[in-house]
């Protein structure tokens, strides 16, 4: 039979602060301070497996729970002194819930049970406070009946208004004794009127009333939706902590609080909270009365507030983090009510960390594994304000899509890319709306001339993007669009530009000639106003306040903590040499992939010439328009070399289907027939004869360069002739040429030779020589096979899991968007854990990257290989990343930081799951001890472990 309770008081508790899982946090924390020494009232915990019990036997409780709540109770009169229901001195005791996880005000809390008509009398005269104890019993009857029996709360919170309002007093503690009776009375004749029964005498009746209550609390709607919305799976239930009751409401040397050892906020390290005078706990969260702060404790109780500093140092020490509190003091003494890991914000994530690394109570691989990459894509992006109710935020919601990338935009709707140009291109105010906000605002010269500046916000809404709408999403602050999964054209392109992108919003219904888009009934039209929450794929209605999280000084030191503990490089995605620049500040180590084909939209000259460099229909119009492109390209490897500063470029050559790049409206073919001078039938022709039923299989990658290779031609020289432009000025430069969707050694051979042929003529031309590489992208399922075979002529790897992942698993990336969702919804099918274009399927895409790498280092050992997939920068993938032995993983610059993170995170969990498994060896063998120096020869770590302990050994002499 399990043990189903667990006691705690008097100095001793059968729990442990470890066992979160059975006893809930509540539980494990009251029992953790109890052992302690630190002011806990007894009390016991049923466990979690209980109320996983009730559900499961059709909410029946497990047997003989009964029994053991009876011998806990016996024991808890016996640890106070006090028996329940006695009629002159009667035993309290508060009812809570507690998860595994914490669910703020999702659960049930009961106050003062044990009262009934005779032991408040009892209460009164034992305390000789009449009013005190009907306060309670007043408390009790309006919990209990609204908590545990479902009753309305609005009634009995009326009848408590009216009464204040009707003796003209505000404060609750102000209620005469003889009236607060009255009350009593009147909720227990709601109470009868209601249910149909008088409300319960016997304490034992309102003990398991209030049980079942906070079991059933467990499945509540609220309840529910709060585990779905914050993704809080896999728990078994609630557990239920019973406790003797202390009285903050029972005079004025008495209160209650709630308070952080540490400001939740910024982090800092003073105490912060708030509490109340003469009053209960519930009253400080639920916000009747304005509180006051925990600073002016000490002018009020000096011995409680000297005690509950001393708490909260303890408390730190032994939990070695910030810790959220809840306290009552009864009579200038201080007791201890709960005590759980506090939540904090991003920006106080970093600031304790780091702080606490500082003063010695925590390592700093112990601050790393404390950052959640969510913690720093907060700090990152804007994000709606705080102040907008949750109320206004449920009014406005209209729907959702997949948050492809996180932060907030809001802004005027458009819909298409021209007009995302030209609208935000408008200034946001009129010049004498800037007077009057200035003047309002009390602005200076220099904030009235910014405000002037300002232009118009736009969030461009599309079925889908493709390259022909970059210029709209670089001028909107948003992007939503119809169709698409998190690796779709959109995604990819703003995720490299940090820009808010929901996708896969399948719910709107786009008109284009109309310009607008419908939800159901409701629609939005060209210029009204929505708001889009990126990281959690919402789309409100109107407009929002946003505000951008400051950089706290914290996130560099902790960055650097991870710099000194990873092993693995982290690359950046970068097309231009403002999103390199970007990159190094955000730290990269280099490109791990340059998208070429990203640079011929970048304006209007380039558009025009890879077009006509598209449409020509021989070598010669091909080759001359080619020539148009040479310098423009030259000019930015040229830059992006130098912004990198000696770090590796990986240059991919040009990869989508060419009918990409051309237009496919009569308009923009007859422009660019007449810009080219050619006929618009032949342009329409050519256009026609590109199309592909399924590009992406299609005419794509290196096959373009296999068919033209004149493309490949243009594009290593250029490359090539930056690379010596910069060698010859004494900036170091280390190109790495790299060619897209390879599928064989034979395709990779001809490709290869050719690259070398040119790199080597330019380099012969300028007299300079120059170390290069010319290597493969692994993204189709071919090329992992025969990766031993490529290796042979590859001189790198680089997997492009975008593309390997809809090889693989034959999902499109563009369109998967449509019914992924069905394979990931845990209560659907349940297919997927995770989107796999988002997180990597190791089972399946990890498994041919394995092939893949084992293939290439075979051939040839020490082969560089990375990763450019938008996985490069998903945290889990990073892990796996470093698990596979890869040198770098390379992602959007914005996603760099979690990609440092992320790759130190995986060093530390690897340290941590050696050592685990050196302990269960131990333990399964503990015999092995005689013949130690065997075992422990065969227990060394593997040179790559080795290599990681080192770097620690570096990590701790850095500190
Ligand atoms: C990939 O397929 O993973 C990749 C990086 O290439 P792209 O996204 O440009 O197809
Ligand atoms: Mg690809």
């Amino acid at each position: 039979m399990p043990k189903r309770v667990y006691f705690f008081g008097g100095g001793k508790a059968e729990g442990q602060g470890t066992q979160k899982e059975l006893l809930g946090g509540k539980g494990a924390g009251l029992a953790e301070m109890t052992s302690i020494g630190l002011p806990v009232p007894a009390g016991f915990t049923i466990t979690i497996d209980s109320c996983a019990e009730y559900y499961a036997s059709g909410k029946r409780y497990p047997k003989d729970l009964d029994k053991e709540v009876r011998a806990n109770i016996a024991r808890l009169e016996k640890t106070t002194g006090k028996k329940l229901g006695d009629p002159s001195d009667p035993l309290l005791v508060s009812v809570r819930s507690g998860a595994a996880k914490s669910m703020p005000g999702m659960m049930e809390t009961i106050l003062n049970l044990g009262l009934n008509d005779v032991a408040v009398e009892g209460m009164a005269k034992k305390f000789n406070d009449a009013r005190f104890a009907y306060d309670s019993y007043r408390r009790f009857i309006q919990m209990y009946s609204t908590t545990a029996m479902g009753l309305s709360k609005e009634p009995m919170e009326e009848m408590l208004h009216e009464l204040k309002h009707k003796l003209h007093i505000k404060d609750d503690a102000e209620i005469p004794a003889p009236e607060l009776k009255t009350l009593c009375q009147k909720f227990k004749a709601f109470y009868r009127e209601k249910r149909g029964e008088d409300f319960p005498q016997d304490p034992i009746v309102q003990l398991w009333g209030a049980i079942s209550a906070v079991f059933n609390c467990w499945e509540a709607d609220k309840a529910i939706t709060y585990r779905r919305v914050e993704k809080i799976e896999y728990l078994k239930g609630t557990a239920v902590n019973i406790q003797q009751m202390v009285f903050g409401n029972k005079n004025d040397r008495s209160g209650t609080g709630v308070c952080f050892t540490r400001d939740p906020n910024t982090g800092e390290n003073v105490f912060y909270g708030d509490w109340l005078i003469n009053a209960q706990g519930e009253d400080v969260v639920a916000g009747i009365r304005t509180p006051m702060r925990l600073s002016e404790l000490a002018g009020k109780y000096p011995a409680a507030n000297k005690q509950l500093y001393k708490a909260r140092e303890i408390l730190e020490q032994h939990y070695k983090d910030m810790q959220d509190l809840e306290f009552t003091v009864e009579d200038e003494k201080l007791y201890m009510l709960q005590c759980r890991t506090g939540k904090r914000s991003p920006a106080a994530t970093f600031h304790i960390a780091a702080e606490m690394v500082k003063q010695r109570l925590i390592t700093k691989e112990q601050a790393i594994s404390r950052i959640a990459p969510e913690d720093i894509e907060r700090l990152f992006y804007p994000v709606i304000d705080a102040k907008v109710s949750k109320n206004e935020l449920a009014q406005k919601k209209l729907t959702t899509g997949i948050n492809a990338v996180p932060g907030a935009a809001s802004g005027e709707v458009v819909f298409n890319a021209a007009d995302a140009e030209a609208l935000s291109k408008l200034p946001m105010y009129t010049p004498q709306e800037v007077e009057k906000i200035a003047a309002e605002r009390g602005l200076n010269a220099d904030q009235k001339e910014l405000l002037a500046a300002e232009r118009k916000p736009v969030i461009l809404v599309r079925k889908e993007t493709s390259p022909e709408d970059v210029g709209g999403m670089h001028a909107a602050q948003g992007i939503l669009t119809q169709t698409g999964g998190k690796t779709s054209h959109a995604a990819v392109v703003a995720r490299g530009w940090g820009k808010c992108c929901i996708v896969g919003c399948e719910t709107l219904n786009i008109d284009y000639a109309k310009q607008e888009f419908s939800v159901g009934s409701t629609v939005v039209k060209k210029g009204d106003y929505l708001t889009l929450d990126g990281s959690e794929g919402i789309v409100y209605q109107g407009k929002m306040d946003l505000v951008k999280p400051e950089m706290p000084e914290a996130y560099y030191t902790i960055l650097k903590f991870c710099d000194e503990i990873r092993t693995m490089k982290v690359r950046t995605n970068a097309d231009t040499p403002y999103d390199a620049e970007n990159a190094i500040k955000m730290g990269a180590e280099g490109i791990g992939l340059c998208r070429t084909e990203h640079m011929f939209f970048d304006s209007e000259e380039r558009i025009l010439a890879i077009r006509e460099m598209i449409v020509a229909d021989n070598i010669d119009s091909r080759k001359k328009a080619l020539a148009k492109l040479l310098p423009i390209q030259r000019e930015d490897f040229y830059g992006i070399f130098k912004a990198m500063r000696g770090y590796p470029v990986t240059i991919r050559l040009v990869d989508p289907p060419l009918h990409e790049f051309v237009p496919h409206d009569e308009a923009g073919q007859k422009k660019l027939a007449e810009t080219i001078g050619l006929s618009f039938e032949k342009v329409a022709h050519r256009v026609e004869q590109l199309h592909e039923s399924n590009p992406m299989l299609g005419h794509r990658g290196c096959r373009l360069c296999i068919t033209y290779p004149e493309i490949l031609e243009m594009q290593v020289r250029a490359i090539m002739e930056a690379a010596v432009k910069c060698v010859k000025e004494g900036i170091k430069v280390e190109p790495e040429i790299m060619h897209p969707l390879v599928l064989d050694l034979r395709e990779f051979s001809i490709l290869e030779e050719h690259t070398r042929k040119v790199a080597n003529e330019v380099m012969a031309a300028a007299g300079v020589k120059l170390k290069y590489l010319v290597g493969t992208m692994i993204e189709v399922p071919r090329a992992a096979l025969l990766a031993d075979e490529i290796a042979k002529r590859a001189e790198f790897f680089s997997f492009g899991t975008n593309d390997l992942t809809q090889m693989t698993m034959a999902l499109s990336r563009d369109d998967a968007g449509r019914f992924l969702p069905d394979y990931v919804d845990q209560k659907k099918a349940a297919i997927f854990k995770e989107d796999p274009f988002q997180s990597l399927d190791q089972a399946g895409v990890g498994k041919l990257m394995k092939i893949g790498i084992a293939g290439g280092r075979a051939t040839r050992p020490g082969l560089k290989i990375g990763i450019c997939g938008e996985h490069g920068g998903e945290a889990k993938s990073v892990k796996f990343c470093h698990t596979l032995g890869l040198n770098y993983v390379s992602c959007s610059p914005y996603r760099v930081p979690i990609a440092r993170l992320a790759a130190a995170q995986a060093v530390v969990e690897g340290k941590a799951a050696l050592k685990s498994d050196k302990g269960a060896k131990a333990k399964a063998a503990p015999k092995a001890k005689a013949s130690a120096p065997k075992a422990r020869k065969a227990s060394k770590p593997a040179p790559k472990k080795l290599g990681k302990i080192k770097v620690k050994a570096k990590a701790r002499a850095g500190r």
